[in-house]
């Protein structure tokens, strides 16, 4: 190995935010101070005497800017597992036979007891507990649910190291960090993390210090990104790496991106990319339509209004609308500074680009009366057009694809909600003004 005898090794310690790659089916769903140092929490003690089989348990969940501690059936009947703590190291490198592994230990079993109240303490059965929170109402309404569907496995609480590694100018570089305060949802494993909760690098926990497992939207989302693999094979299976995933949208994010700096100067743009956007507004649209409308963002930084399907702006003001400007940007392979959230929406960001989409299919959807299960049907309905049409999309340029695919959901919502011609002109002009199909029907 030509390499190793050359190798000098640095170890740089955890810095807000890389990027991973190769990291085939991994999503990472919130991505603020994803970094840092994991606050790990005890397994908790449960006197299983006391439990009963058919009783309310009572979790905390962050319903908006408050907490609330509401009493509901706890159902595990949705996963293959329920998994607390467990480690999992995701291994990246691009360094001849060392490539990209993950090592995994599963934790602890979850087991619900009936009747706990698991709201009194932080533990990791209390967070396994509020998790489920997210999922209550699948519980009792399965046929909101694309028909063989499988089960997927829950992780709450693994620790997850990151290691990448590239060799530069002869020399081995080498990053670690731990991630934290985030959510994924793995294809190739057909599983949900959660990860700890953790203090970024200026020692803060983000997200007003709300763990993701009490965010029930969360849940939900990644769930979301379950069925969206299960209904999208031709995505999920030709992409045989991820996209870059910035982990972090921190401006002090600048001292890790110099680590980088001269490696690749360019985004790589592909359909998988439109793809990851349609995913992340798809999940999006159905966490929120199967979480109780009381229970969204609120006070979770600018996923407030961001990530608010019902939001006609992202937080920093800016209209969520497909401009051909914001197309360019997204479709660039230029990569753009990244900015605060607060300050600017990030167009090269696939979150944004499908909470674009998915404002656009919810505006749509409430010029109907269709009960959630009809939207949620239309939605699938749609998506599976979507897994057919995959390849010939692939032969699109990226632009033509983009407009197909967007243009292919307003369809196929329309066939359900009945727009006026001319009502829908006006609908895709406001919405998608770069969808070059309608320029006509603009005057
Ligand atoms: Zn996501």
């Amino acid at each position: 190995m030509r390499i190793l005898g050359l190798l000098s090794l640095f170890i740089l310690t955890a810095s807000c935010g890389f990027e991973v790659e190769k990291t085939s089916g991994l999503d990472v769903t919130y991505v603020e101070s994803s970094s840092g140092t994991p606050i790990n929490l005890k397994m908790g003690v449960i006197d299983r005497s006391s439990c009963e089989q058919e009783a309310k348990s009572r979790v905390k969940i962050f319903a908006g800017s408050r907490y609330r501690t509401p009493r509901f059936l706890l159902d595990d009947s949705l996963f293959s597992s329920i998994y607390m703590g467990g480690s999992q190291k995701l291994f990246d490198s691009n360094i001849g036979l060392r490539s990209s592994r993950t090592f995994n230990t599963n934790g602890t079993l979850f087991s619900p007891c009936g009747g706990m109240d698991y709201s009194l303490e932080d533990t990791l059965n209390s967070a396994a507990a509020s998790s489920l929170y997210s999922f209550k109402n699948l519980f009792k309404q399965r046929d909101l649910l694309p028909m063989g569907l499988p089960l997927v496995s829950l992780k709450v609480g693994v620790s997850v190291k990151m290691v990448k590694e590239v060799s530069k100018s002869g020399k081995l570089l080498r990053q670690e960090s731990f991630m934290v305060n985030n959510a994924f949802y793995r294809a190739t494993k057909k599983e949900i993390v959660f990860l700890p909760q953790g203090k970024n690098v200026r020692g803060e926990i983000p997200f007003s210090k709300v763990p993701m497992w009490e965010i029930p939207f969360i849940g939900a989302h990644e769930y979301a990104h379950h069925i969206f693999s299960h209904l999208v094979p031709n995505y999920i299976n030709d992409r045989t790496r991820q996209k870059v995933t910035k982990l972090c949208f921190d401006n002090n994010s600048a001292h890790s991106n110099e680590f980088y700096k001269n490696e690749k100067g360019k985004r790589k743009v592909e359909l998988s990319s439109i793809f990851t956007a349609l995913n992340e507004g798809f999940a999006d649209l159905f966490a929120r339509y199967i979480t109780d409308s009381k229970v969204g963002l609120q006070g979770i930084s600018c996923f407030e209004k961001s990530r608010d399907v019902e939001s006609d702006t992202f937080f920093n003001g800016t209209k969520k609308i497909l401009h051909s400007q914001v197309v360019n940007v997204f479709l660039s392979t230029d990569k753009k500074r990244r900015v605060n959230c607060l300050q600017q929406a990030d167009f090269q960001d696939p979150h944004l680009i499908g909470a674009i989409i998915a404002n656009t299919f919810y505006s749509l959807f409430e010029k109907s009366n269709l009960e959630k299960k009809e939207k949620l049907d239309t939605l699938y309905r749609f998506l599976k057009k979507l897994n057919l049409d995959y390849f010939k999309l692939k032969t699109m340029n990226l632009n033509d694809a983009l407009e197909s695919i967007v243009y292919m959901g307003i369809e196929e919502i329309d066939l359900s909600v009945n727009l006026k011609h001319s009502d829908k002109c006006a609908f895709v002009s406001m919405h998608y003004p770069a969808l070059h199909r309608y320029y006509s029907c603009k005057k």
